[in-house]
């Protein structure tokens, strides 16, 4: 990359008063608006015209160079490390932004998130606490989930990065709910019991990893079989919970999913409120991206039972477009929840009055002190768009994947590998016997992200890897689709022609890539 010429860019000069004060404004705030100004339009920019630029490119070797660069010890103008960002960064981002992004659960943002996140910077508040109207905008939040989701008074709500650190703090709750508050004191051994939880072999793995960071051993996080419609088989969980019990374990909660991550299969929601009070455990659901379904009439007869749940972790940032990150999640029980992070030493230097009011705090109900105002793009999002036009468009997404479901039973060379449930189609190119087919899907999916026309990504249906079509994203319309299925027809064809999938190894054909891409997120 050639230096960025110093005479387009004011050079930074160092300037004495400035020094002297030590301060990290601009001299020239004329000047500073005039760049940021420019900034903006670039970026808007980006996203307006979206269209004209691949989903996706590899980053060529010169650009991944230019972060290997020694830590910057002079001053460099502003507008400099902004051309930076338009060349090197920009245009080599994962795309999720772009109609053409279908792979994994990513939200596309909006304009509207954006600015609210630009806002929160400017404003810099720390939500951990005190007295200070951003936290009302989090309990404002917190209010319009309890309404979403039939929760009661009490319930309570918080802002973390996602999902992922949602479920953990559910789960953390579930186990205070399970072994008392003493164990947050004497830990787990204290209680002399081994806890166990359940859910669907189609849960997403960061269940897994919270059973494993809360102490509780990975290996106890039961995973159930599927029904044939891809959600938990309930005679099998119950069974499991019956063995666990007979064994002297301490069965203690059950995560159900709404909006599986492979799929987006549902699991039976009021069948596990059920069997959980039964059997007096915990019932949370990973509603990542599901759970606000709730917001599209045609979507939340299918969640009914959510409102049963004792916690539910979900994601702003996938269906509703919030911009990176914005997870939630909420507690039926708010006091439970306090009890299992609020620390009693610090909850005593609170006051009635002046900034240290206003308790409790949103540290008191989670893991980081010091947070960011995720609350204000999401109030943006939710108050500029509103839930009915939100609605709208998640119904969209849904309508788009049937679309995409119709097209790939109308063509003999796809064929479906599973049923559509809300915004994921599964599907594979057909291939003739003796080819492996896993080998062509795979080849197909990373000609489809490195053609820049459609991004899917891969995941495995009963043994089968399969082209995997997410569509998330308010910016897809059926333009995009039929662009994917043209160029997968296409793709399809030539990879059986090369020979890739009749004994020959992929790398032997330049793919450099793993058959297996886990749908991570
Ligand atoms: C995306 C997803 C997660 C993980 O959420 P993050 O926000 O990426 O941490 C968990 N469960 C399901 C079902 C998901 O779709």
């Amino acid at each position: 990359m050639p230096e960025p010429s110093q005479a387009n860019h004011p050079a930074a000069e160092p300037d004495s008063a400035a020094d002297a004060a030590a301060t990290l404004d601009p001299q020239d705030w004329q000047a500073l608006r005039v760049q940021a100004h420019r900034m903006l339009d670039d970026i808007l920019d980006y996203q307006q015209h979206i269209r004209q630029r691949p989903v996706w490119q590899p980053a060529p070797a010169a650009v991944r160079d230019t972060f290997q660069q020694a830590l910057p010890r002079q001053p460099q103008a502003l507008s400099a490390v902004h051309e930076d960002f338009m060349q090197d960064i920009l245009p080599y981002a994962i795309g999720n932004a772009h109609p053409g992004f279908m792979g994994w659960v990513h939200g596309a943002g909006t304009p509207v998130g954006m600015l609210g996140e630009m806002l929160a910077a400017g404003l810099n508040a720390n939500l951990g606490g005190r007295a200070q109207v951003p936290i009302a905008v989090e309990r404002q939040v917190t209010h319009w989930m309890r309404e979403l989701f039939g929760f009661p008074e009490n319930a309570s709500g918080l802002f973390v990065t996602g999902t992922s650190m949602a479920n953990l703090l559910a789960l953390l709750v579930a186990r205070t709910q399970a072994l008392g508050t003493d164990t947050r004191r004497q830990g787990l051994l204290a209680g002399g019991e081994q806890l166990v939880a359940y859910a669907s072999a189609g849960a997403h793995k960061c269940i897994y990893k919270a059973m494993d960071v809360a102490g509780i051993g990975g290996e106890f996080l039961r995973t159930i079989p599927l029904d044939g419609n891809f959600r938990i088989d309930l005679a099998a969980l119950e069974q499991a919970i019956a063995e666990d019990r007979a064994a002297g374990l301490k069965p203690f909660m059950i995560a159900g999913t709404a909006g599986s991550v492979d799929v987006g299969a549902i699991d039976p929601l009021p069948q596990l409120a059920d069997l959980a009070q039964r059997e007096g455990l915990w019932f949370h659901i990973d509603g990542a991206f599901g759970a606000l379904g709730m917001l599209a009439p045609d979507i939340a007869p299918r969640l009914a039972g959510i409102e049963r749940a004792d916690s539910i972790a979900f994601d702003f940032h996938k269906w509703l477009q919030v911009p990176y990150d914005a997870g939630f999640v909420l507690v039926r029980d708010g006091n439970l929840h306090f009890d299992s992070f609020a620390l009693p030493v610090a909850y005593l230097s609170r006051d009635m009055r002046g900034m240290a009011a206003g308790s409790p705090w949103p540290c008191d109900f989670g893991l980081d002190l010091s947070r960011s105002f995720k609350a204000l793009k999401t109030w943006f999002t939710i108050k500029v768009y509103g839930t009915e036009r939100l609605g709208r468009m998640i119904s969209a997404t849904c309508e788009l994947a049937r679309y995409l479901a119709r097209r790939v039973a109308d063509a003999p060379q796809l064929e479906l590998l599973a049923p559509v449930e809300l915004n994921i189609v599964c599907f594979r190119y057909r291939c003739p016997a003796g080819s492996n087919a896993d080998l062509v899907n795979a080849a197909i999916v990373v000609a489809l992200q490195e053609s820049g026309i459609a991004a899917p990504s891969t995941t495995t249906i009963a043994g089968h890897l399969a082209i995997r079509v997410a569509i998330v994203n308010h910016r897809t319309q059926r333009p995009d689709i039929d662009a994917l299925l043209r160029a997968t027809l296409e793709l399809g064809e030539k990879t059986l022609a090369s020979g890739v999938g009749q004994g020959a190894s992929l790398n032997g054909f330049g793919f450099g890539f793993g058959l297996r891409q886990d749908a991570a997120e």
